[in-house]
């Protein structure tokens, strides 16, 4: 019996080594009104990894993420999630998609990561009451339990919003533009969450318009822009080549240790050679 379990345990663990996708994405395609929003994008994502997405409004970031959460049906491609789309991924909407004056308390919007665990039209037992109160402790968000979702900062609704995963048990957490209209210490105080739960294995998938944090905090950078421009570690993304590919202009990148400083000086390009 112990040979089993140790051989079990040994085999779990070489599982654990070999960098196995969590998210496939495969050719992706996405048309509005016959306007192609996502072209052929392919990528693929590994557990415990924490992917940026960055690229200029319009660059199909939120298409990409909304897509892979099932909220909107591609033209062509494919979509493969290790586990399962429900269970496996929590998201955090882009701030300005949420109705956030719709009279719901904190705990509330957590117990709905909880839904699926409860089944519908049951009443939450204990056990998923102690599962809420422990997502939100986890986030630093307890003391807000019984307050109304719209009377929070934008920092800490998105705090919620990550409760909400937690006590999804999800595995893959993806955020869309959560550092938008948050003062530096709340962006501070997030990641800082973001860290302890990738710690603990969580996938993290996130779009940001901050390019340093990007660089500095982030296995791997995706850089899109209806079509993926390039995909790999921030150093291999980080090249004025595919900078200017996305955002235009002339553009430097100024790399100090774990410091990058891009400049962009998009007057140039209108700019035809006079001085
Ligand atoms: P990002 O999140 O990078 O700013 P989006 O994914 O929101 O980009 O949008 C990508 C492109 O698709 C944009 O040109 C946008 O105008 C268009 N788009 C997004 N949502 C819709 C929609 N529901 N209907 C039509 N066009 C849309
Ligand atoms: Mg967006």
């Amino acid at each position: 019996m112990a040979a089993i379990t140790t051989n079990g345990r040994y085999e779990h663990s070489i599982l654990s080594l070999i960098e196995e996708p969590i998210l496939t994405v495969r050719n992706l395609t996405v048309i509005y009104n016959d306007e192609p929003a996502l072209d052929a994008v392919n990528f693929e994502i590994n557990a415990g990894e924490r992917v940026a997405i960055i690229g200029p409004n319009g660059a199909g970031k939120s298409t990409l993420i909304k897509a892979v959460m099932g909220l909107l049906q591609p033209r062509s491609g494919q979509i493969v999630i290790k586990g399962g789309r429900e269970q496996r991924i929590g998201y955090v909407p882009q701030y300005e998609a949420v109705n956030w004056d719709f009279p719901v308390t904190v705990r509330d919007v957590v117990m709905m990561g909880r839904a699926r665990q409860i089944g519908w039209f049951r009443w939450p037992g204990r056990e998923h009451w102690t599962a809420v109160e422990a997502a939100l402790e986890r986030v630093g968000m307890a003391e807000f339990s019984k307050k109304q979702i719209g009377e929070l900062s934008g920092g800490q609704r998105r705090r919620v919003f990550i409760a909400r995963a937690l006590a999804q048990q999800a595995e893959m957490l993806i955020l869309d533009e959560p550092f938008s209209g948050v003062d530096s210490s709340a962006q501070a105080s997030m990641m800082e969450i973001l860290d302890s739960l990738n710690n603990d294995g969580l996938t993290i998938i996130l779009s940001t318009h901050d390019l340093n944090l990007a660089f500095q905090r982030f296995d791997k950078v995706m850089a899109l822009k209806r079509r993926m421009i390039a995909y790999g570690q921030p150093s291999e993304i980080y090249t004025p080549d595919i900078l200017s590919q996305l955002y235009g202009g002339k553009l430097a990148t100024w790399a100090e240790g774990q410091q990058i400083t891009v400049f962009v000086d998009d007057h140039d390009c209108h700019d035809h050679g006079s001085h």
